[in-house]
């Protein structure tokens, strides 16, 4: 399936024929074995790292690749475009450029090196909250500075991949939120390093798919001053900076599921018979798929002129913002509805466990959820695009 490859530089042909050829060895056995374990893709994350690829958004200062939006977006898309699942990467992708952006030069110097080598995991984001989800303003988890460190207590939920990365990030308010005048002040991020950290109860919680999400319990954890991320108080406008690119990156997963879902359909509503016939030759097997197909191809030119634009260096945040929010709410209901036609299209094979199609099915609902649910972004276009009263 073409998309996007149309407009690639040769080099990023070449990156992506690089993903299709290793993907080649993390195949449907590869990815249902996990599945049915619960376990953390630890061999195809390592490998990846061995081959530079979680270089991408680090600076060449700090031994990166220093390549862009677009070429992460490549890679993501790819992976799950061949059955794979790429979140690993998108967290290690955009908290690098959080940490590129707004660490000071000891943090970066100690950190990102390693991290570009793959020697070191940072794939974790711990935000929400049990009474604060989509409303992260009223986070309670509390960071009180005391002599040359600061003192976290309170509690996450879903903060993905902590027992599987060395270091996470942790916004916590350093104000109180009724002492604030803005809402959005009064919070601040913390690099936690889990290898030293004590103070961590941490809890799996069973989710429709193989996710390696945890509840925090964070009693008197501490915390050096150096690990403040960027200013005290100012936390909230340092996440809205990474949220662009992980929008971006989050519709390109989506995409690589929706390509999945479509050539699947496809191939199997060629070669299924029934009634003497392939059932694709019936409107109805063959509408739905042809339909999908072309919200793809509209979601996929909306995510590249979102990355386009803010690898352009642009600083029209407004219209950067307008495009990513809405290539990942294109890109994520595609998939989901990529997923569903392709269940029609494959009936009770599509439910059996074998194929793979149940297992992306689960998979491909979380991102009309998290990190923003369907409903938030339509309120984002609705007030900030579009001009209409704020709901909240
Ligand atoms: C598998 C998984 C992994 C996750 N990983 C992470 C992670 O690594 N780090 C992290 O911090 N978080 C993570 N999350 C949390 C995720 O970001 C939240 O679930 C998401 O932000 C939604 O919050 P909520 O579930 O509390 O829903 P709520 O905020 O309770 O919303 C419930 C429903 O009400 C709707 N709603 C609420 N207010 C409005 C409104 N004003 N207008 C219209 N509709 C509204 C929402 O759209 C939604 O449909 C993860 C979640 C899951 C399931």
């Amino acid at each position: 399936m073409v998309l996007s490859k149309l407009k690639f530089t040769e080099e990023q042909q070449i990156l992506l024929q690089n993903i299709t050829r290793l993907m080649e060895k993390y195949g449907e056995e590869y990815w249902q074995e996990l599945d049915k374990k619960g376990e953390y893709p630890n061999e195809f994350v390592d490998q990846f790292g061995r081959n530079g690829f979680m270089s991408i958004p680090i600076s060449e200062e700090y031994e990166g690749a220093g390549l862009g939006i677009k070429e992460a977006s490549i890679i993501l898309e790819e992976i799950n475009a061949k059955g794979g699942n790429a979140q690993p990467f998108h967290g290690q992708y955009y908290l690098s450029w959080l940490i590129s952006k707004f660490a000071n030069e000891s943090i970066k110097k100690k950190y990102l090196p390693k991290l570009a080598k793959g020697e070191i995991r940072m794939q974790s984001m711990a935000l929400t909250e049990p009474e604060a989800g989509s409303e992260t303003t009223k986070i309670k988890t509390f960071a009180k500075k005391q002599g040359d460190k600061f003192v976290i207590n309170g509690h996450k939920i879903f903060a993905s991949r902590v027992r599987y990365s060395d270091l996470m990030i942790l916004v916590a308010r350093t104000t109180p939120y009724e002492e604030v005048t803005r809402k959005t002040d009064g919070l601040s991020i913390f690099l936690v390093d889990l290898r030293k950290s004590k103070g961590l109860e941490i809890n799996e919680i069973k989710t429709i798919f193989n996710s390696q999400t945890y509840e925090l319990f964070i009693e008197n954890l501490e915390v050096p001053e150096e690990n403040l991320i960027g200013e005290l108080g100012n936390g909230f406008r340092h996440i809205l900076y990474a949220l662009n690119p992980e929008r971006i990156l989050l519709a390109s997963e989506s995409i690589g599921d929706a390509r999945w879902f479509v050539e699947k359909s496809v191939e199997y509503a060629n070669s299924r018979k029934v009634f003497d016939r392939p059932i694709g030759q019936n409107q109805g097997v063959q509408f739905p798929i042809a339909n999908v197909y072309a919200k793809l191809v509209g979601a996929d030119a909306v995510r590249w002129e979102a990355a386009e634009l803010y690898d352009s260096g642009s600083q029209d945040m407004k219209r950067i913002g307008e495009l990513a929010n809405i290539a990942k709410y294109l890109a994520s209901e595609c998939a989901w509805e990529a997923a569903n036609v392709t269940m029609d299209t494959y009936a009770g094979y599509g439910i059996a466990t074998d194929t793979g199609i149940q297992r992306k099915f689960r998979e491909s609902r979380l991102y009309k959820v998290a990190p923003i649910t369907s409903n938030l972004i339509l309120a984002y276009i609705g007030h900030n695009v579009l001009g209409m009263p704020k709901s909240y």
